[in-house]
């Protein structure tokens, strides 16, 4: 099920290296942080344009993404609820972080195609003049023609 306009319009977005992105995709949570935040809802994961290299070869990647080859980046490419935000408490393995904030990740939905966007810090607000939701609306519902620089592609 789809989050509708109204909730996209009233998430946040956070940016994230790949491969972790793709790997959320694919099961990983939690989503490690060095900070935490009081809010709890939906989420627009954004891939970073920046990719993670060292993380290529991480075992837990190579398993999680085998057969896996693309990892878009500087898109937004998947939604999902932020259910909790805890302390590492030798939890959460093996994706959880020794001594991160362990971000948990419920309801993952991959965009079936990623939409360009910029990428940013922290967790942001969607801008609320900004075609986002549109675009990723209709990539839910497999219109062609969103990676055609329609969004604001970083
Ligand atoms: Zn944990």
């Amino acid at each position: 099920m789809y989050p509708p306009a109204s909730a996209l319009q009233s998430a946040r977005i956070l940016s994230i290296q790949q491969p972790w992105p793709a790997a959320i995709i694919h099961g990983k949570s939690p989503e490690n942080r060095s900070w935490q935040r009081n809010y709890r809802g939906l989420l627009i994961l954004h891939a970073s344009a920046a990719l993670d290299r060292q993380a290529l070869t991480d075992p837990r990647i190579t398993t999680a993404l085998a057969g896996i080859t693309a990892l878009p980046r500087g898109a937004v490419v998947a939604v999902a609820t932020l259910t909790d935000i805890h302390r590492d408490n030798q939890c959460c393995r093996p994706w959880g972080d020794p001594g991160a904030f362990h971000w948990t990740l419920t309801d993952v939905i991959a965009l079936p195609t990623p939409v360009p966007w910029r990428g940013g810090l922290g967790l942001r607000h969607v801008p609320a003049d900004s075609n986002l939701v549109s675009l990723i609306t209709r990539s839910f519902a497999g219109e062609p023609g969103v990676q055609h620089r329609e969004g604001n592609a970083a």
